[in-house]
């Protein structure tokens, strides 16, 4: 086995696919130290930038104090903290859904609810470009899992209607991560009840972002229905860690019981969660951090002119800049570093195959200097490549 993985790394490498860790020395913000160089940094998912904001470290800090480090035992036993149990039920309220469930990771939470509330005879419908976790929970549930081609209504009504699992689960990302792009969920709600299918909602980019107050995707298309779960992580926008669920309390009560990564898991110290609750009060009160945010996103995308690659239609701040090739791709990004300036190269199979891109991450926390920096930096990319 061994001779086979050092042969499998060397095709990675002579295919331009190895993936290398940066090693970060500073919190994580738009101004970071990775491989120990100074950056201006499009690469994270602080899109608020709180991941180091001085009140969210000193609420971790003084709950460390009163209640420790360590969950210490699973949530069923006694690791369910009044920490983890207030928050939930503040994350419930924020995105008007009754009930609420935490989980230590996005993924972990993608795997568990999925393989907890279909099965052998029910069907998982879900967007090609869903997210990887998303993929990994359909296969593990053993649901029928169809897949239909990006944001296609139509294709995914034929499926429905060829249909004759006992349950339907639509399962996607509200904000493509890769692509930026939004789902177009009201349809989808239509779907579910026209073929009595529900709606898995996995809303990682748009918690804290979208919506009046950074609800998420529910509020910015106004969706209401007992049929819809969703879904975001707390590693995104609210900038500290961990996952939850919401949706109908019966749906929530029935995950406790049977969701295999909730009870079989230790849940996230209870500090982490007396953090987050600092954070979605912070989310909550943001509205001038979100619209400074929206103001960079509309000058980024009025501002860049390029040729030779393309942003893609994104108003969110997943800003997307199509290449084609991963060596073009790679260069580009290698280039921009040169310049001080870090945004990531995703190449397949991230994303499909010749579409390679810069996946250029804007944050409340840049200034708008910074985003003229960055065009700046494309546009002599542009002269060089
Ligand atoms: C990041 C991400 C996840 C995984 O969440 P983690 O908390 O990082 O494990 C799930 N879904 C989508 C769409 C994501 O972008």
């Amino acid at each position: 086995m061994l001779e086979h993985l050092k042969s499998a790394l060397e095709k990675r490498k002579t295919d331009g696919l190895l993936r290398q860790r940066r090693l970060l020395d500073s919190p994580q913000a738009e101004h970071i130290v990775a491989n120990s160089q100074k950056y201006l940094s499009f690469c994270s998912n602080d899109y608020l930038g709180l991941a180091n904001h001085p009140a969210l470290v000193a609420a971790m800090q003084k709950a460390a104090g009163d209640s420790g480090v360590g969950s210490g035992a699973s949530n069923l036993i006694t690791g369910h903290h009044r920490y983890h149990d207030n928050l939930e039920k503040q994350l419930a309220k924020f995105v008007g859904l009754p009930a609420a469930l935490l989980f230590s990771t996005g993924y972990m939470a993608n795997i568990g609810v999925l393989g907890a509330l279909v099965g052998r005879n029910d069907a998982i419908f879900a967007d090609k470009l869903n997210h990887a976790c998303l993929n990994d929970g359909s296969y593990y549930s053993l649901a029928e899992f169809n897949r239909f081609a990006h944001n296609d209504v139509a294709a995914l009504e034929s499926l429905l209607k060829d249909s004759i699992a006992k349950h339907k689960l639509i399962a996607v990302d509200a904000v493509f991560s890769m692509d930026g792009d939004l789902a177009p969920l009201p349809e989808y709600l239509a779907l579910c009840e026209k073929y009595d299918a529900y709606l898995y909602i996995d809303d990682a980019h748009g918690f804290g972002v979208l919506g009046e107050h950074g609800e998420g995707s529910l509020t910015h298309f106004n969706l209401k229905s007992p049929r819809i779960i969703v879904m975001a992580t707390l590693g995104k926008a609210a900038g500290v860690a961990g996952a939850f669920v919401a949706g109908e309390q019966v749906v929530i009560d029935y995950l406790i019981q049977t969701a295999k990564s909730y009870v079989y898991s230790t849940p996230a110290p209870p500090a982490l969660s007396a953090t987050l609750s600092a954070s979605v009060n912070l989310i909550e009160q943001g509205d001038d951090l979100r619209e400074h945010l929206r103001r960079l996103i509309a000058y980024f995308k009025d501002n860049l002119y390029c040729k030779k690659w393309q942003l893609m239609p994104s108003i969110t701040a997943v800003q997307p800049l199509l290449v084609g090739s991963n060596q073009e791709a790679l260069s580009l990004s290698e280039y921009l570093q040169t310049l001080g300036i870090l945004v990531p190269a995703i190449r397949p199979p991230t994303v499909p195959v010749d579409t390679a891109r810069l996946r250029i991450s804007l944050s409340a926390a840049h200034t708008l200097d910074d985003i003229k920096a960055l065009i700046a930096a494309i546009h002599q990319a542009e002269q060089v490549l």
